[in-house]
């Protein structure tokens, strides 16, 4: 009789990854991304809008969302209230 067990691979997968949601970790400081956010589909990183906009990235299109959004952010959070 063979005493070894199945083998588990997947037991104690972690069900929330890094890559489980839309929002995540700035990629600039490193922060948990909390409302709205950048994200960057060439590279799949997200950013803090004012993250962004204080670093001055040479990208000038990222530099632009940056701008776009701390002008949208309050709108939004109005709308949204
Ligand atoms: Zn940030």
């Amino acid at each position: 009789m063979c005493a070894r067990g199945p083998a588990r691979d997947s037991d104690g997968m972690p069900s929330g990854g890094p890559h489980d949601h839309a929002t995540g970790t700035c990629a600039i400081c490193a922060r948990a991304i909390e409302g709205p956010a950048l994200a960057d589909h060439a590279s799949a990183r997200v950013f803090h809008p004012e993250c962004v906009v204080a670093q001055a990235p040479e990208d000038a299109l990222i530099r632009l969302l940056g701008f776009l959004a701390l002008i949208a952010t309050p709108t939004v959070l109005l709308w949204a209230a």
